[in-house]
């Protein structure tokens, strides 16, 4: 997995998101949409937890 480049991803209009291990594990694993979610809501939703896991995977390899 690539470095991610803060300057790069303020480029791209994103936002640092500082967030305990034990949040972000909550947060790759939790999965609140309803079964009736569009597939935009679903996307998002797989695209935080993916975030989450990224950064937490990030954070076990710099200890
Ligand atoms: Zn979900």
């Amino acid at each position: 997995m690539s470095e991610t480049d803060p300057s790069a991803e303020a480029a791209k209009g994103r936002a640092p998101l500082w967030l305990d291990p034990e949040d972000l594990r909550w947060l790759s694993r939790h999965c609140c949409c309803p079964v009736d979610a569009s597939e935009e809501e679903k996307d998002r939703c797989g695209r935080v937890r993916f975030r989450a896991g990224a950064a937490l995977h990030k954070h076990g390899q710099s200890h």
